[in-house]
């Protein structure tokens, strides 16, 4: 495949514009273009009544044409193929090594899809509730002022974000392309399509409960197994011969012990009695640097009161 950059068509060009311009791009015929997809897509809006779309289109041509072009310097398209740390051939005893994964937030889903891709059939923990149920919860403390402490918008199924729009970070720039395996996770669940290439990508709230629900299925579907109602209460670690020590299971608030040498803590930022038990179990710990953000909301066009303003926006 062959990466073209910095294709500029105007804002409403026809559907069939982007392929006749990797053609005259490219100066080759129109049988060989095979197939392209857009990497990415961007605006050009500095002047206003000539706004321009902006694209990065990876094209599919004949083996003998790619070759010619590359040798004229064209740069082919990166391998942005999620590579897999292990799988589960590498592991002697996996049914005796399942992962646990505490918590089923945005961290905590991908981790579970990845380990259940792997073969290694995660055991998912989370103290809230499934999403559906979360979410009659939450309304439950928004229209009827009814707290729920383990299902509401901190703690169930979907993590902390769950209600809001789905604004995503693209990561669009990054040279592994980790954020497009979860892009592609995501559009595999229902997700729209053009997470994939836009700068801004963006859910929305109703798909996300569905793409949730959908991801849980395929975890289900390769072997793992999700808990809802489940909040770790407890950690274990048995003594190593390094005198390091090595974490070897979790107590569940029923009183359950499940035991596993490899767990994930996927809690997110809210859960402080967790962060507590985890603190009194001498798990050390590091306050992340400081970070505030804010948001401005406001009409559209020019408040009437800039009318006499010096400083004309
Ligand atoms: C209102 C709101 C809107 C947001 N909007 C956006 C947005 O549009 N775009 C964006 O990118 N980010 C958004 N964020 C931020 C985003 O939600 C967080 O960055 C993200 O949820 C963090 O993911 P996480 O998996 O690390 O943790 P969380 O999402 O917090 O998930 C942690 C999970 O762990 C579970 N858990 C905690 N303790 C235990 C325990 N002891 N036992 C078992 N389970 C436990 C919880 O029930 C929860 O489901 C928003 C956050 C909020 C609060």
């Amino acid at each position: 495949m062959i990466r073209l950059n910095d294709i500029k068509l105007p804002l409403n060009h026809p559907d069939d514009a982007l392929g006749k311009a990797v053609i005259a791009r490219l100066g080759v015929p129109e049988s060989d273009l095979l197939s392209y997809t857009v990497f990415k897509r961007s605006y050009d809006a500095r002047k206003k009544h000539a706004i321009q779309l902006i694209y990065i289109v990876d094209v599919c041509l004949p083996a003998e044409q790619e070759g010619k072009l590359l040798s004229r310097g064209l740069s082919p398209s990166p391998n942005m193929e999620y590579a897999f740390v292990a799988q589960v051939s590498d592991f002697p005893k996996p049914d005796q090594q399942r992962p646990i994964v505490v918590g089923f937030g945005p961290c905590g889903i991908l981790a579970a899809l990845i380990l259940a891709q792997m073969g290694l059939k995660p055991i998912v923990l989370d103290r809230g509730q499934d999403v559906r149920q979360r979410t009659q919860d939450t309304w439950g403390l928004w229209r009827k002022r009814k707290l729920n402490t383990e299902s509401n918008v901190q703690y169930g199924e979907g993590g902390a974000g769950t209600f809001s729009d789905g604004k995503l970070y693209s990561q669009v720039k990054d040279k592994r392309f980790l954020g497009r395996k979860v892009m592609t996770e995501f559009v595999k669940a229902g997700a729209p399509e053009e997470i994939l290439m836009v700068s801004k990508p963006h859910i929305g709230t109703f798909k996300l409960v569905k793409m949730v629900e959908n991801i849980r299925a395929e975890i289900i579907r390769l072997g793992g197994e999700i808990r809802f109602d489940s909040k770790v209460v407890a950690f274990h670690r048995e003594a190593t011969a390094d005198g390091n020590g090595q974490v070897s299971g979790v107590t569940l608030s029923s009183g359950e012990t499940l035991h596993s040498k490899h767990i994930i803590l996927a809690i997110g930022h809210s859960a402080r009695d967790t962060f507590a038990t985890l603190r009194d179990q001498g798990v050390y710990m590091e306050a992340k640097p400081f970070s505030i953000g804010f948001r401005i909301e406001h009409p559209e066009g020019r408040p009437s009161f800039w009318k006499n303003s010096p400083i004309v926006p």
